[in-house]
C-alpha cells in the first residue's frame, strides 16, 4: 500500500474557485483503494460551508516556527472522513479566517508559505508517512522546497517523493526575495537563479518545479507548449530542462454530475439513442431567455470566465459576422468589464440573436450545455479545459482553437471520412475562427444528419476520470519502484 498525500488550496465540495478544486476533489476517489491510501490536506477556511465544517473533528494543535518570525505560529489539525477519503484541514484563523480563499498577494504569499510548511509539519504528528506528496499549483509549491531543505535530515520523510501538478502556469506566486527570506528561512542557495530566483524576485512555482521529483500538467499538448516561450510564462527554459520528468495527463469530468440522461437541471433527458429530444432543451431555454423559440436557429454557447485567456478579443473582432439572422449566441460568464459590456451591448443591439448572462449560475450552465448546438472556445491558451469535455457529453459540438487540452480532446471534423467530434482552427486569428464557425454552420444547415453524427460521436467519447486516474497510478508506481 502506497501512501499518497494531496496538498492543495482548494478541494470540491469544501472550497472551489476553479478547475483545480474539481481535480483535487475527484482524483483521490478514483484511485485504486487497494493500492493507495490517499489523503488530502487543505486549509481550514472559515468560508468552507458550515454543513461541512460542523463535521470536522479536532485532532490536535501545536506551535511551529515560520522563517524568522519572532513568535511561533499556531497550527491546528482537523480531520474529516468524507465519501471514503481522509481529509486534513490546517487551522489558523489569522490566515484562513477571511470570507474568500484568496485576496491581496502579499498576504496570500505568507498564507500559503505557512500552509506548505504546516502540511509537512502535521504528518509526523498524525502519523501519516507519505510515499508521494502530490502538490498542486503555486499555493502548494513550497512543500518540495521545505522537504529538501529544512526537513532534509528528518528521518520521517526518508524516501518521500514529490510531484507538482501545474493547472495553470500563468499563476506563479511571485514576490520579493527579502520577504521570502523572512518567511521561510530557506538557506541562501535557494534564492539563486537556478532555484527560486526569477527576474530578481522569488517565484514559488518555479521553486516547486525545481525541487520536485516529477512535474505534471493537465494535458499532453500543454506539457509541450509550456516548453516554448509563447506559452512558457518565463519558465519555458526550466520546463525544457525538466523535460525528462514532465508529462501531461488530461483531466476528466464527473460523469454522474454531467449526464444528459439523468441531469435533473435540464428540461428533457436524452442519450445518443434519443438525441432528437435534445431540441426540447433548446426550446425551453429560448423561452426562458426571451429569445425567439425556433428549432432551426444555430445556438452557439460560451460558458466561461470573461478574461483575455479565453480568446474574447477574437470574438469581439467578428461578433457582427457570427451573429447572423440564423444564429443565437448565448454567453454565460463573468470577468473583465470590457468583455461583460461587449456582450451586454450586443444583446441590446440584437436582442433576438444575442443573450448575455453576466453572472455565475450552475443551473443555467447545465441548461445551456443541453440546449446549445455548439460551444465556442477560441482560447489563447488552455491547460486542459473542462467546458469542451462537458459540451461533448451533452452533444454540444465544440468549436475550439487547437491549443492545450482543446487540441487533445476535440478531434476536428473531416468531411471525407465523416469523422471527428468538433471544429477547430490553429492560429490565434479572428478570421480563422470565423471560418471554423462558418464551416460548422454549413454542416448544420445543409446536412443535419451529419451534424447529428458529429454530436453523437462526441457524446460517446470517454472523458471520465477513469482513464486519467490510471495514468496517475502508473506515475505513482514509477516513482516508488521499491514496493
Ligand atoms: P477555467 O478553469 O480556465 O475557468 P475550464 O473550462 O477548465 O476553465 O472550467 C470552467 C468551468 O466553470 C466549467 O465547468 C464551466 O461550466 C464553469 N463555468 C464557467 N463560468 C461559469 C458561469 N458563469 N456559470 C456557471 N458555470 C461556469
Amino acid at each position: 500500500m502506497r501512501n499518497i498525500l494531496f496538498v492543495a488550496s482548494e478541494c470540491y465540495p469544501f472550497i472551489k474557485t476553479g478547475g483545480l478544486a474539481d481535480v483535487v476533489g475527484a482524483l483521490p476517489k478514483m484511485l485504486n483503494k487497494d493500492q493507495f491510501d490517499v489523503r488530502v490536506v487543505i486549509p481550514k477556511y472559515m468560508c468552507i460551508p458550515w454543513e461541512y465544517r460542523q463535521h470536522f473533528n479536532y485532532v490536535t494543535s501545536f506551535y511551529m516556527d515560520l522563517g524568522y518570525m519572532p513568535n511561533h505560529v499556531y497550527v491546528g489539525i482537523m480531520e474529516y472522513y468524507f465519501e471514503g477519503i481522509h481529509y486534513y484541514f490546517i487551522d489558523n484563523e489569522g490566515y484562513f479566517g477571511g470570507d474568500k480563499p484568496y485576496g491581496e498577494i502579499k498576504w496570500d504569499i505568507e498564507k500559503f508559505t505557512f500552509f506548505s510548511k504546516a502540511a509537512l509539519a502535521i504528518l509526523p504528528v498524525v502519523g501519516f508517512k507519505p510515499d508521494i506528496i502530490h502538490c498542486h499549483d503555486w499555493q502548494a509549491a513550497l512543500v518540495p522546497v521545505f522537504l529538501r531543505t529544512l526537513y532534509k535530515d528528518n528521518g520521517f520523510f526518508w524516501g518521500t517523493k514529490t510531484i507538482i501538478t501545474i493547472h495553470n502556469l500563468k499563476f506563479q506566486g511571485i514576490y520579493d526575495i527579502k520577504t521570502f527570506r523572512y518567511l521561510t528561512a530557506f538557506p541562501e542557495y535557494v534564492f539563486t537563479p537556478a532555484n527560486m530566483e526569477f527576474n530578481y524576485d522569488a517565484n514559488m512555482l518555479k521553486a516547486g518545479i525545481v525541487f520536485s521529483d516529477y512535474v505534471t500538467t493537465v494535458s499532453d499538448t500543454y506539457a509541450g507548449e509550456i516548453q516554448m516561450p509563447y506559452y512558457g510564462e518565463g519558465l519555458d527554459g526550466l520546463m525544457r530542462h525538466k523535460n525528462h520528468s514532465l508529462c501531461g495527463i488530461v483531466n476528466g469530468i464527473d460523469y454522474n454530475v454531467y449526464a444528459p440522461e439523468h441531469d435533473i437541471q435540464i428540461y428533457e433527458h436524452y442519450t445518443p439513442e434519443t438525441f432528437d429530444k435534445k431540441v426540447l432543451n433548446k426550446r425551453g431555454l429560448q423561452q426562458e431567455l426571451g429569445l425567439p423559440v425556433d428549432d432551426n436557429k444555430f445556438m452557439i454557447a460560451m460558458i466561461t470566465r470573461l478574461t483575455d485567456q479565453k480568446g474574447l478579443d477574437l470574438v469581439n473582432y467578428v461578433i457582427e459576422r457570427i451573429t447572423d439572422e440564423h444564429t443565437q449566441l448565448v454567453v454565460l460568464g463573468t470577468g473583465d468589464e470590457q468583455y461583460e459590456n461587449l456582450f451586454r451591448h450586443y444583446q441590446w443591439k440584437y436582442p433576438e440573436r444575442v443573450s448575455a448572462n453576466i453572472y455565475y449560475s450552475d443551473n443555467r450552465a447545465h441548461k445551456l450545455y443541453a440546449a446549445s448546438d455548439a460551444m465556442l472556445m477560441p482560447s489563447r491558451f488552455e491547460p486542459c479545459g473542462l467546458t469542451q469535455l462537458i459540451a461533448l457529453r451533452y452533444g454540444s459540438v465544440p468549436i475550439v482553437r487547437e491549443t492545450g487540452g482543446l487540441k487533445d480532446t476535440v478531434q476536428p471534423y473531416n468531411w471525407f471520412e465523416n469523422s471527428g467530434t468538433g471544429f477547430s482552427f490553429a492560429n490565434y486569428n479572428a478570421e480563422e475562427m470565423l471560418n471554423s464557425i462558418n464551416y460548422a454552420k454549413t454542416v448544420y444547415f445543409t446536412d443535419r444528419e451529419r451534424w447529428k453524427e458529429i454530436a453523437i460521436r462526441g457524446m460517446r467519447m470517454d472523458y471520465s476520470w477513469n482513464n486519467s486516474a490510471r495514468r496517475y497510478e502508473e506515475l505513482y508506481y514509477r516513482l516508488t519502484p521499491w514496493y
